[in-house]
This record gives structure tokens, C-alpha cells and sequence, in this order.
């Protein structure tokens, strides 16, 4: 099989499928550095959108790939960081649209650069958008997204709001739960009328079920989900890791096996696992969080970052 290096998976995605990540950021760059992110701290901190990787090589790398039809739920643009940072979006879009029709396109984003009006054209064509929003006040976005200098909250919000007005696909809004951070009474109430304001076709809460990049977030419990879902004026879904991912259709057996041998050799971080295995590190995270939730692997924290051991008991 050859190797690609803008392509991976497919991954079993529980909101997606058989889902084909299409990374078009190196990592890690992203206009947010949040407390959860599972990709590390952010070292490229940015609003500009340029051609971070070449173009014509994702679409080669593309074309290789889907030219014997494999089987796919999605085509998701994701990856180290934030994709809608690649001013080639569109085009790659335009590509998929006009030679794989067949296939759905998926946009997963943090949403901070729909304040642009050239973004919101150049996203007409993907089927499913999932963009984040967690907080709804200044401090709490400063707390939990740790944004861009010249990124202000109203601005996403707005940018949110024109994405939803000029686009006709599916639009299913994130909300990643911080507790202490964002699961307050004032908190969820500004992201109510946040939300009424956006009109997303659903909402769907999330939580943490890796270790992020600051090591004192912990997941919201089931109990906390529920009650945040029943504050929303919406028909909210909870997303977080209470659903098996191992019974997505392309959940790969000897790849989670694969991670499990090379951990009991030695403790890994993602990245030594990605670079160990040849995979992307989105890919190995989907694994680790199943490894996690079935106790047979354990995170600790240290200088070079967090490794994952063999739970012996
Ligand atoms: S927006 Fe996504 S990639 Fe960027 S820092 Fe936040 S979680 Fe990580």
C-alpha cells in the first residue's frame, strides 16, 4: 500500500464512520490552544490561511486512494490542527465533488474563521460541517481555547451565525464540557442563547476520554452530560466515549494490537507511537482511547509529555 503522508485511516469515527482523515495542517497550528487538545500545545498559534502543505499533492495523494472506490462514510478534513487555516479547501473540495461524487465530505473545525465570507464560500460543497464552541463568555473562551491574540468571541459567534444563514448542508455543533470551566449555570445559559442564535441542525456534547495537553482536565461524568442536555433548549446528543468505537465498521483489531505490543515494550507518547507504527496520530488516538476504557493502559505525565504504560493488574 503506498504511503501517504496528508492521508489516514480509515479511522472508526463514532460520529462519522468509516471516516478518511485528509490532514491538511502541520502540526500543531490552529488559531485555539485548548487545555483538552489531544494533538499537544500549540506551537504555531495563527489566523492566517495560506497553503500550509501543497495542494497538488493532497489531490494526487487523493486520487491514488479513492481510484479503486474504496468503502468510506466520509472524506473528513482534520488532523494536527485547524483545517480551515489551508487556503486550499475549497479547491480540494471542488476536486472531490467533481471526480469522486459519490463520496461525503466532512469538515471537523474548531469554527473561529467563519468571520470570513471567502471561508464560507469555499465550504459550500462539503456535505456535514462539525464545528466547536465551549464557552460563551470572553473569560471562559480565554480559559478553555486560549485563542489567538486578535480572535474575539463575538466574532466566532457572528461567524458561526453566516456560516448557518449561507449554507445548506448539515450543521452539527460541538461543546466540549470542562468541568469547573464551562459546566456552570451562567456558562450553559450564555451558550443557550449562543446556540439559539446559531440554529445548528444538532448539538452534541463531549468530553474528555484522553489526557489533554494540561493535566488537571478531567472528563464531565454521564450524570453532569445529561443535565447540561436538559438545560439546552435543543435536541442535544452526548458524543463523549460512553458508546464502543470497536463496533465501527472499520475499527482495526490488529492495529490496536499492534499498539498494545509496542507499549508493553516500552512506555510511548502518541508521537512515538506514530512514528513506531507509521500511522497518523489521529489514528493512534482513536485506539488509546479504547485501550483506556478498557483499563488495559494507563497515562502519566512527564517532561517529554504524556506516555501510555501497560496496566499490569
Ligand atoms: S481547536 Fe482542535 S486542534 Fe486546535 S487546539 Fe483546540 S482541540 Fe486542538
Amino acid at each position: 500500500m503506498p504511503q501517504y503522508k496528508y492521508l489516514f485511516g480509515p479511522v472508526p469515527s463514532r460520529r462519522l464512520g468509516i471516516s478518511l482523515g485528509v490532514d491538511l495542517i502541520p502540526p500543531k497550528t490552529c488559531s485555539l490552544n485548548c487545555i483538552y487538545c489531544e494533538c499537544g500545545k500549540t506551537t504555531n498559534l495563527t489566523i492566517e490561511r495560506k497553503a500550509y502543505v501543497p495542494t497538488e499533492m493532497v489531490l494526487a495523494e487523493l486520487k491514488t486512494f479513492l481510484s479503486p472506490t474504496p468503502q468510506l462514510d466520509y472524506i473528513t478534513f482534520s488532523g494536527s490542527g485547524e483545517p480551515t487555516l489551508h487556503a486550499g479547501i475549497g479547491e480540494i473540495t471542488m476536486f472531490l465533488k467533481e471526480n469522486f461524487p459519490a463520496y461525503k465530505i466532512a469538515l471537523l473545525t474548531n469554527g473561529t474563521l467563519f468571520f470570513q465570507p471567502e471561508l464560507i464560500q469555499e465550504v459550500q460543497k462539503i456535505d456535514l460541517i462539525l464545528p466547536s464552541l465551549d464557552a460563551a463568555s470572553d473569560l471562559i473562551f480565554k480559559k478553555i481555547n486560549r485563542p489567538f491574540h486578535q480572535l474575539k468571541l463575538d466574532s466566532v459567534i457572528k461567524g458561526l451565525r453566516e456560516l448557518r444563514k449561507n449554507y445548506t448542508g448539515q450543521f452539527w455543533l460541538e461543546v466540549f464540557i470542562v468541568p469547573g470551566l464551562n459546566d456552570t449555570d451562567d456558562e450553559i445559559n450564555r451558550l443557550n442563547n449562543a446556540i439559539e442564535q446559531i440554529n445548528p441542525d444538532r448539538v452534541q456534547l463531549n468530553t474528555l476520554d484522553r489526557p489533554g495537553t494540561v493535566s488537571w482536565v478531567k472528563a464531565a461524568t454521564r450524570d453532569t452530560l445529561e443535565m447540561i442536555a436538559q438545560k439546552l433548549n435543543r435536541n442535544t446528543e452526548i458524543i463523549a466515549n460512553f458508546q464502543k468505537r470497536e463496533n465501527v465498521a472499520s475499527f482495526n483489531a490488529d492495529i490496536e494490537s499492534s499498539i498494545l505490543q509496542t507499549i508493553r515494550r516500552r512506555p510511548c507518547t502518541v508521537d512515538d507511537l506514530s512514528t513506531t507504527l507509521g500511522l497518523h496520530p489521529n489514528e493512534i488516538n482513536k485506539y488509546i482511547e479504547t485501550l483506556l476504557r478498557r483499563d488495559l493502559i494507563y497515562p502519566e505525565t512527564l517532561e517529554r509529555g504524556v506516555f501510555f504504560k501497560i496496566n499490569q493488574k
